[in-house]
């Protein structure tokens, strides 16, 4: 079998919608197709800010709950207008919507309990209109909630995935032996645990098609983006970017663990340990090759490797009775690090000071310098771009920094790093 995985951007109109179609359908094969489909366009976006709001009285009028009714609506009465099982669909996920939010609870330490039920929705939306139309098409496809399938424990917003129970229900469950099924439907993001729905991370739809491949003993992993494929710098950051035929599995497993965004970082791992390829192609280019991530020896091209992480903050953690920065002082710090949840994209240590580069999140980085300064002076730098060069040479470097100074630079055989004031 073979896993597809569409994101939000290629799902983002009606007409994207009809050209993800065009392309499932130029891929079906006499087994079933497997489709991971992510929330329309920003929907995940517009979901979030509506998570807050949810328990309000006059919930259903509120306005960004009419702005998601009418963008879907919108979607599938231009893709089938006189179509009303589709309607109804929508219909339903919106009652569910409104039925929860009557009944979550308010108070903020539910705060990530009541994310999870209510994000859900745009992916339960969305596969619902696309499954529809694919059936419109003649396409027999089969729609699977995926909460039924990949189960987590409760940690909302970030449920760890319960590899035995998913892998024995995705084998028991319909991808078997549905021989007239060409297409199977599900959520990319979602899994569900005994208390309701989860959610795997932002970004986690990629990580949803790597579970279903590793359970599956999938052939390959497609991922369709805006990208011609892996490019070895973000194309926002760099001009002449190159794309990046093939990827060894421990070279993409570090590129996401730096900050590269083009999959997400656990992506790789499940299909790395069964061998899995992986395959990244433009959806705007279809026939095009693209780029796969596999178990290659080198980089096709050998090039640098860019990623660039901006507004960043570099704080300097002095102890305050002058003991020297060791395995005592590191402990309390990362004990907090920890307990703020803050992940540390660089860390270097002197006997007086430790430093470390996070992202600039203000609420967080409050948090951590007032836990901080009881036993340790902070000081702090901000406006901040932190570089990652893996393959560099002197002259890539040089062009890189552009002349402006260098506060922290570490450096192995194969990677650079450095953090330099961000360009205006
Ligand atoms: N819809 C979710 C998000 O925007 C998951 C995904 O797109 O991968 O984060
Ligand atoms: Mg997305």
């Amino acid at each position: 079998m073979k896993v597809f995985k569409f994101g939000g951007a290629s799902v983002n109109s009606a007409d994207a919608v009809r050209n993800m179609a065009q392309i499932v359908q130029s891929h079906l094969e006499s087994e079933p197709l497997v489709v991971v489909v992510s929330a329309m366009g920003k929907i995940t976006n517009l979901l979030e800010q509506l998570v807050p709001g949810c328990s309000e009285f006059e919930f259903s009028s509120l306005e960004l709950r009419k702005q998601l009714e009418d963008y879907h609506r919108g979607i599938a009465s231009s893709l089938m207008p006189d179509n009303m099982e589709v309607q109804h669909r929508i219909d339903a996920w919106l009652a569910s919507l409104d039925a929860l939010c009557a009944t979550l609870p308010a108070d903020a330490g539910h705060y990530n309990y009541n994310y999870d039920q209510v994000v859900s929705h745009g992916e339960l939306l969305s596969t619902s209109i696309i499954s529809e139309y694919l059936n419109h098409l003649g396409i027999n496809t089969l729609w699977v909630d995926a909460r039924q399938l990949i189960k987590t424990d409760n940690h909302y917003r970030e449920g760890r995935i319960d590899w035995q129970a998913t892998q024995e229900i995705v084998r028991r469950s319909e991808f078997v032996d549905r021989s007239s099924v060409r297409v199977i439907l599900t959520q990319g993001f979602i899994g569900g645990t005994n208390g309701g729905t989860t959610t795997l991370g932002r970004e986690g739809s990629d990580y949803s098609a790597a579970i279903l491949a590793y359970c599956l003993n999938a052939e390959s992993v497609t991922i369709w983006k805006d990208v011609p494929g892996f490019l070895n710098a973000d194309p926002k950051y760099f001009g002449d970017t190159i794309k990046i035929s093939q990827i060894p599995y421990n070279e993409a497993i570090e590129l996401a663990y730096y900050g590269a965004s083009v999959i997400h970082p656990k992506t790789v791992k499940p299909i790395q340990n069964k061998g899995i390829p992986l395959f990244i192609r433009s959806f705007i280019m279809p026939e095009a090759e693209g780029s796969s991530i596999g178990d290659y020896r080198v980089l096709v091209p050998e090039t640098p490797l860019y990623i660039f992480k901006n507004n960043q903050i570099l704080l300097s953690i002095l102890p305050r009775d002058y003991s020297f920065i060791a395995e005592d002082n590191l402990q309390v710090i990362f004990g907090i690090l920890s307990k703020i949840g803050i992940r540390v994209n660089l860390m270097q240590n002197s006997a007086l000071s430790f430093s470390i580069c996070i992202d600039n999140n203000p609420q967080l980085v409050e948090r951590l310098i007032e836990e901080l300064r009881g036993m340790f002076r902070v000081r702090y730098n901000d406006g901040l771009q932190l570089i990652t060069i893996r393959y560099y040479t002197q002259e890539v470097i040089d062009s890189i920094v552009d002349r402006r100074p260098i506060l922290l630079e570490q450096r192995s055989r194969t990677t650079e790093q450095l953090i330099v004031p961000q360009k205006k």
